[in-house]
This record gives structure tokens, sequence and C-alpha cells, in this order.
């Protein structure tokens, strides 16, 4: 098949979050399935400096007069990368999609739109196009296009995370060119406003988001972010694709960012990361001390407003230790900065965005604490799962479709899994997983099955293939 994917970040060329892994991973393993494969992504500062060679192959108008060039370059495993050169919208440094003050760029909504206007071109120029994939809702708006051109060609959009939209107000409407019934309920209208998620829902041939659960759970009001009843009415178009992990770059056994290289075969190396993480942190160095380890994005939706006083009196009794590699909201990094400031021996947090520290922490720390309110998919449980660094989890989402949670009667537990948003219910689990990491066979049993335990790309890149080859065409 010809897949065409749509995206606004893709690793190892930008990233925010889980969305880049998926675009940077899954169009290498369709591509390893023998399909033909291309990623068109917008043209930021750290694209140019990161792609290689890149060649113009085309030339065309932007909206308010400007002009764009499409570049063609490559990504690793042979995918085409598509880049748009258009420097008034994309030429800004840092997060894509943000000022250096985290305020959302006041014109993303043209940015973005180029995103889905350059795709829905792509396809009309290169007919053997058979499926557009769309990503998030900056790609949202692709499937609009290609359904306005009346282009021959399948759209498959995927939900990485609902809550955030893309939702404009009616004046922001014209400007992108699409007709004017478009602009209705059961089209991109939104309360009034018009959306870009909405848009991707209803234009889209198939609709999919990346775990199964989370696919159950936004067709209910409490997750649904309002768009619930549409996703209902799309239902039978709706499917929940669980997210893989590269193996290529999470694998402890080749990770260049660890000191050791350990396996499931091999478990004992890990308590050297573990000592080397402590040294660098400048915690106490205990070995008996289970390491907490939190690598994410700091927003309401993760859970960790609950963790500084879920973990303090583990922390002071010297039962655990936390570090926490994030940036975010202020008002969390104001609370995990001040909680290592009265826990120093036992608790560390760097704000900031560190890929290298990343691995360090997923290979060093014992667990990985993702407490999310909701968690679409969640890649740091996998990573966890790869390392033997157990996830701890709030059963959600994909966390709860790909962590098996430990009691003494389970088999085949892979880590700790709790309900109930709240404090208490932290608290007790964390508890548990310290009275489980006391007991050094049973934790290296949870260890080893973890890391065998696989969530390889293959068989979601397969899947999404069989869901194309049921719209193409149609
Ligand atoms: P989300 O996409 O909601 O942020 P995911 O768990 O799906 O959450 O993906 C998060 C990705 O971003 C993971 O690869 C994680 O390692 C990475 N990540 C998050 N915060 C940081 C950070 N501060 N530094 C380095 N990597 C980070």
């Amino acid at each position: 098949m010809w897949i065409l994917h749509v995206a606004a970040e893709v690793h190892p060329l930008i990233k925010t979050g889980g969305l880049a892994d998926v675009v940077g991973a899954l169009p290498a393993a369709q591509r390893a399935l023998g399909h033909e494969v291309a990623v068109l992504m917008p043209g930021y500062p750290a694209v140019w400096k990161k792609a290689g060679k890149l060649e113009p192959i085309d030339e065309f108008d932007a909206p308010g007069g400007r002009r764009a060039r499409l570049l063609r370059g490559k990504l690793a495993g042979d995918v085409d990368l598509l880049v748009i050169d258009q420097h008034e919208l994309y030429g800004r440094p840092g997060n894509p999609y943000t000022d250096s003050d985290g305020r959302g760029w006041p014109d993303n909504h043209l940015r973005f739109a180029l995103l889905g206007r350059v795709a829905a071109w792509l396809c009309r120029r290169f007919p053997q196009t058979e499926v557009l994939h769309a990503h998030d809702w900056h790609a949202g708006l692709a499937p609009a296009y290609l359904r306005a051109d009346g282009t021959r060609c399948a759209s498959c959009f995927t939900i990485h995370n609902l809550a955030y939209q893309g939702v404009y107000a009616h004046w922001e409407y014209a400007f992108t060119g699409l007709p004017e019934k478009f602009y209705r309920f059961d089209g991109l209208e939104f309360h009034g406003n018009w959306s870009f998620m909405k848009a991707a829902l209803s234009f889209s041939d198939a609709i999919t988001t990346v775990s199964p659960t989370y696919a159950r759970e936004i067709l209910r009001p409490e997750l649904g972010m309002n768009l619930d009843s549409v996703l209902n009415y799309r239902r039978a178009d709706l499917h929940g694709i669980l997210n893989g992990v590269d193996y290529a770059i999470w694998n402890p056994a080749t990770d260049v960012a660890l000191n050791s290289g350990y396996s499931a075969d091999r478990l004992a190396p890990k308590a050297e990361d573990k000592r080397a993480l402590q040294q660098a942190l400048g915690l106490d160095v205990a070995a008996e001390r289970m390491l907490v380890g939190i690598v994410s994005r700091l927003t309401v939706q993760k859970g960790l407003d609950l963790v500084p006083q879920a973990i303090e009196g583990l922390l002071a009794a010297d039962e655990a230790q936390l570090v926490l590699l994030g940036s975010g909201a202020h008002d969390l990094e104001q609370a995990f900065t001040e909680l290592a400031a009265r826990q120093p021996r036992n608790c560390a947090v760097r704000l900031g965005y560190d890929e290298d520290f990343a691995h360090r922490i997923i290979g060093g720390a014992d667990t990985i604490l993702v407490p999310s309110r909701f968690e679409p998919c969640g890649l740091t449980q996998l990573y966890g799962l790869r390392y033997g660094t157990l996830p701890i989890v709030r059963k959600t989402g994909g966390l709860a479709d790909t962590v098996t949670g430990y009691n003494p009667k389970t088999r085949g537990a892979t880590g700790f899994v709790f309900e109930t948003t709240s404090v208490l219910a932290l608290q007790r689990i964390l508890k548990r997983a310290i009275a489980t990491y006391r007991d050094t066979p049973t934790w290296q049993g949870l260890m080893r099955n973890a890391m065998r335990r696989d969530f390889g790309w293959q068989r979601a890149a397969q899947a999404y293939v069989d869901l194309y080859a049921s719209i193409a065409g149609r």
C-alpha cells in the first residue's frame, strides 16, 4: 500500500510527547512490512537541523498570500520524509506549539491548517496514495480537505489525546478555504465554534485511538471531552490499537545512556545503573530503598499532583526515593522542587526535557510511576516494562491494557495497579510496592515477567494496515 502519515512532531526530529515516538516508529514498521510509506510534517528549525539532506520537490501558495516549498528526505527505516518550508509559520525555535512562556501560538490554526491542506494536495498530486493517516488535532483538517477536494484517498485519523482539540472561533474559519457547508453540527462546527478534532472525527473514514480501553472510555461523558456523542455516532468506525515500543531505542541490553547493559537473563548489572543515578543526583546511595522514577509532562492529566503528599512520609522515613524529570505546569514544578528541597537525601527533581536523562531514569529506577487520571496509551510504562523498572499505574486507558497488577495470587504480574485517584490509594500502592521490593525473589520474578512482555510495533503496524485495507477504495 501507499501510505502518507501526517503529524506535527516526529521523533527524532522534534518531540514533546508520545505522539512523536509513535510517528517516529509506526511508519518504519509499516515500511518493514513492505509498504510505501511517507511522513509529512512542518519544517521547524529543529527539523532543518536534524533531517539531513533534503531536496526541494515543489512550491505552492499558502494562506495569507504566502508561498511554501515542499522538500523530501529520508527517515530511518527507508521512510520518505516530506517537510513543509514556510518560514513565517514554522520558523520558530523550541516547542512546536507554544512560545517560551508556554502560551499557544495565536496563529496555530493557520500553521496546522497548512499541514492538512498540503497533505490533501499530496494525495491529489500522487494519486497512488491509498491512505492518508492523520495524527492528533494538528493534522485534523487533512481529512476535511480530502473530502472537499473529492480526492479518492481513504483517511484514517488517530486520537493520541482527545483533550487537545484545536478549537477556534467562527470568524477564524474563512481562511481555511473549506466549504461553508462543512460548518455544521455533523461537520466541524463545535458549540458555536469549530475544531480540528471535530473535523477529523466527522470526515475520516476510520478513527483509531491508541489503546482498546481508551477507545471505550472516550464513549462516555467522563472522558469524552464533549465529543462522546460524536464518537458514539462514529462508533462502528472507531478502533483501539495499542501503541508499540521501538526496541531499537528502548533496550536495556544496548542502551548507550546506561553504564551496564542488562537483560531478563542478566538482571544484576541494573544495580550499577541505580547506584550511578543516585550518585549523579546527590541522593543517598542506598540499594535497599526503592527508587521511584517519573518522566512526564507535568499536567493535571498525569495525576502527579497527588504524588508529593502520598510519598513524602515514605521519603522522610527512608523507605523510598523519588526522581522526577519533567516540565509543564508551574504549580507542579514548584511542588516537586519544594519536596526535593525538604527531602534532599531521597528526592531529586530535574525540570526540563532531556532524552538521555529519561533513559538513565528508566534504566536506574526500580519503578516508574504513572498515576494518570486518564491515559490514552502511555509509553513510559512500556519502557519501564522492558527495563525491569516495574510500572506503578492507575487503572485507566492504555495503562490498564499493558500492566498486570501484582497481588500474591496473580500469575504473570508485571507491576502495580491502583484504581482510585486519591492520595490515600496512591500511598497504599506505593507501600505495597515497597513491601514487595523487600522480597527480592518475588521482585525479580516480576522484573522477568515484565521484561519478557513484547510490545514491539509489528503487531500494531499490521493492525493499521488491515484497517487501511478495509477503507481503501471504499
Ligand atoms: P504523553 O504523550 O501524554 O506526554 P506518553 O507516555 O505517551 O505521554 O509519552 C511521553 C514520551 O515523552 C515518552 O517517550 C517520555 O519518555 C517522553 N518524555 C516526557 N517528558 C520528558 C522529559 N521531561 N524529558 C525527556 N523525555 C520526556
